[in-house]
């Protein structure tokens, strides 16, 4: 092959030619083959397409024999062809036949040729076809010949996925991952059952024109571009986007750095002098940046490349004027998000009405993201690794957010079978919603005080709607989590008493800051720590740092002020930790009464017993609460010594066992002793089978997840809680590691609705 004497923007201008003549697939794919040889001055040029099974068929050919056309495939991995396929990367060999995985195909009569070039031809990140040309000379083919060649292929890239080969062979499949049907089961972030349709977060862009018209003008474009990307990544990390989080921040930093990255940018213009569009040059760099991060073993590296795919999904954004999310565009009814990620404001940007579902390739159960979609009451899941490399805008899919399921291209009768699941879900919900007037009352006359956790403004319609009793834990920290820069004073009480107004005089209980471990604060430093569950964290860091708790508890007393309020504190270890607390509290509610202010009419602080040391404390503390509430997501973490958000270690120990139940007793005896009230406002309320456990041991107020108040008042309005304690009392002495099964069959035997 002489050095490709027309050069690729000639072969491209001639491409194009050939693209828009109204012509049968097989009869273009020939006269393209034809005129990337006589282009490329080679022999033989082919092109091999990715088919179900992942082999490579022989599509088209100028110079191998005729007969091997639809004939000859190889799978990935064997062969040149198939190792393109496998690795994604070019070969380019002086002397095919000497490499090790040359294998000979007889039926093209190829011997006669000896150099050998082939490109992936790559889409999304994924090997679409082979793209090879041929010699019978034993020659080097130069860097431009290979780079001529790859910008070819991403021309074809498109030829094949606009349709132009589905009516040669109905599945094709472009993009075989595209077509098929598939099932995850991932990371539950937030329960429900929903069907509907995708919708890519971040839409992907349909580059309509590959082929530049004029180099000069495609490269002002490209710099003018860059110039608009750089100006918005930095607009994004001067905080002119509300509610992101820490980590996003370290990621619009990598972003910023990549847009100044030179060897970026010079990629970028070296693939528009080759004769792309701007856009198109985009996409180019990134299909090599793709196939790169598909190899990539490093988790670190990976995540970066992923940062430049972010950042080249930015400027094809501003090269072609397409939208930035979905969140403003036309929604279709049932509409799912994918996302790789998105912050919880983003969520919140998406009309309720019509959204249904959240699938994310990154975000865990404690993201904010999952705790605004839990609050939305909207199913999510997470941790979807490559989801959004199976899954285009419009495709159909069931999202199952009590088991973490995906299932994208369901089958017609999986689809009918969730739709009865989410009509029987419905039917459920409308049976708890007939309940919401109902008292929470055994069988036995016990009354049972049900209220909700909350965390945002979002949850509070839901105090009503569940008819509970009030909000039994305010995590005041979300507030905190989701915003820029610590909230002043007068945000603090503006949300605090919006919390209030909305309760409309139902008890609210307002638990102080609860940062550290999983929970942090964008504009807080927090040292790196070992152990961060055990660490510096929660009422540790407010003794270190008073005002913060002093200005938070001011904030709460001036919105409380001439109403009830309830404070508690988290995560005290000792009578020591609650005493001060409780007197930075009293400080600030002298100080407001000594200046005129009118305080609540009445206050009331509590202890969150979360950590097993208080279990030894009670006698002492108890006289010097007003109420205590178990904080059961962490006493059981600390009682086993068992970390909550390890998914390895998640149910090897069950709050069902002698164990837990034994320390809930205790508190609950011991409470009584000192006359104080006591609830408990872990997950486990929520549960109906482990609110029952806590009924049987002698809870009788619990705060949980909003959804959970109907099927727990359910449970408990057919319970006899005298003969269940009955039932656990000689159990929780015994040697087992669980009582789950023991309760379960109590609630069968007895008529228990769990
Ligand atoms: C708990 O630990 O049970 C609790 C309610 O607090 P959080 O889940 O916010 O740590
Ligand atoms: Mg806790």
């Amino acid at each position: 092959m002489a050095s490709s004497a027309l050069g690729p923007r000639v072969l491209l201008r001639r491409l194009r030619e050939v693209m828009a003549e109204p012509e049968a697939a097989q009869q273009r794919l020939d006269k393209i083959v034809t005129l990337i040889a006589a282009n490329m001055v080679a022999e033989v040029c082919s092109i091999y397409v990715m088919r179900p099974g992942n082999i490579l068929e022989l599509y088209a050919s100028e110079g191998l024999k005729r007969e091997a056309v639809h004939k000859s495939k190889l799978k990935v991995g064997e062969g040149l062809v198939g190792l393109i396929g496998e690795q994604a990367i070019g070969l380019s060999l002086s002397e095919a036949q000497d490499h090790p995985s040359f294998k000979y195909l007889p039926e093209t009569g190829e011997e006669i040729y000896h150099s050998f070039l082939g490109v992936p031809v790559m889409r999304g990140g994924t090997v679409i076809g082979v793209l090879v040309v041929q010699n019978r000379t034993q020659r080097h083919y130069t860097d431009e010949e290979e780079e001529a060649l790859q910008t070819t292929a991403m021309v074809l890239a498109e030829v094949m996925a606009s349709g132009e080969l589905k009516e040669m062979a109905r599945e094709t499949a472009i993009d075989v991952a595209q077509v098929r049907s598939h099932h995850l089961r991932v990371e539950a972030l937030a329960d429900g059952i929903a069907l509907g349709h995708v919708v890519l977060h971040e839409p992907r862009v349909r580059i309509q024109n590959m082929i530049a018209e004029s180099i000069p003008a495609e490269i002002i474009r490209l710099d003018e571009g860059v110039e608009q990307l750089r100006a918005q990544v930095d607009e994004l990390l001067d905080g002119h986007d509300t509610d992101r989080t820490t980590d996003y921040s370290d990621v619009l930093e990598t972003i910023r750095m990549f847009a100044h990255d030179k060897g970026w940018l010079n990629r970028l213009k070296e693939a528009v002098e080759t004769g792309l569009t701007a856009e198109a040059a985009v996409e180019r760099v990134q299909n090599d940046n793709r196939a790169r991060m598909q190899r990539m073993q490093d988790e670190y590296l990976r995540e970066r490349m992923h940062d430049l795919d972010d950042l080249s999904n930015r400027l094809l954004r501003i090269l072609t004027g397409a939208v930035a999310t979905a969140s403003r565009t036309d929604l279709p009814q049932n509409s799912i998000v994918v996302s790789r990620n998105m912050g919880p404001a983003e969520l919140l940007d998406y009309d309720r009405t019509k959204i249904r579902g959240v699938i994310l390739e990154e975000g865990g159960k404690t993201s904010h993201v999952a705790i605004v979609a839990r609050a939305l009451g909207i199913p999510a899941i997470g941790l979807a690794v490559g989801i959004l490399n199976l899954v285009d805008t419009g495709d159909e899919i069931i999202v199952d957010g009590s088991t973490g399921e995906i299932f994208v291209r369901p089958t017609s009768e999986l689809q009918k079978s969730y739709a009865e699941k989410v009509r029987f879900y419905a039917k459920k919900q409308e049976r708890f919603t007939a309940l919401r007037d109902q008292p929470a009352l055994t069988k036995d006359g016990q009354t049972i005080s049900l209220n909700i956790n909350a965390g945002l403004t979002v949850d509070m319609p839901h105090l009503h709607e569940s008819g509970a009793d009030g909000v039994g834990l305010y995590r005041t920290e979300l507030h905190f989590m989701m915003a820029q820069r610590f909230p002043r004073l007068s945000a603090q009480v503006r949300h605090y008493q919006s919390i209030l107004d909305q309760a409309q005089g139902k008890p609210v209980t307002f638990r102080t800051l609860d940062i550290g471990a999983d929970k942090t604060l964008p504009y807080l430093r927090q040292p790196r720590e070992e152990n961060p569950a055990l660490g510096w964290r929660s009422i540790r860091m407010a003794m270190d740092r008073p005002a913060l708790l002093r200005l938070q508890a001011r904030a709460m007393l001036i919105a409380g002020s001439g109403q009830d309020l309830k404070i508690m504190f988290p995560m005290i270890a000792d009578v020591q930790e609650y005493e001060m607390a409780r007197d930075a509290v009293m400080y600030e509610h002298m100080f407001l009464a000594k200046h005129g202010h009118t305080v609540p009419r009445s206050l009331k602080i509590g202890v969150m017993i979360e950590i097993p040391s208080l279990l030894w404390q009670l006698d002492q503390l108890l006289p010097l609460v007003d109420f205590a509430s178990i904080g059961s997501n962490d006493l059981v973490q600390f009682l086993f010594a068992s970390d909550r958000g390890n998914p390895k270690l998640a149910g090897r120990y069950d709050p069902l066992s002698p164990a837990a139940l034994g320390a809930m007793r205790q508190i609950v005896a011991k409470a009584k002793q000192h006359n104080k009230t006591v609830t408990l406002c872990g997950e486990l309320g929520g549960r109906p089978l482990e609110a029952m456990g806590l009924v049987g041991v002698g809870l009788t107020s619990m705060s949980m997840v909003p959804s959970g108040v109907g099927p727990v008042k359910a449970m408990i309005r057919t319970l006899d809680q005298a003969k269940l304690w009955k039932f656990m009392e000689p159990l929780l002495s015994s040697p087992v590691h669980s009582l789950r099964g023991d309760l379960m069959e109590f609630a069968q035997r007895n008529g228990v609705e769990i």
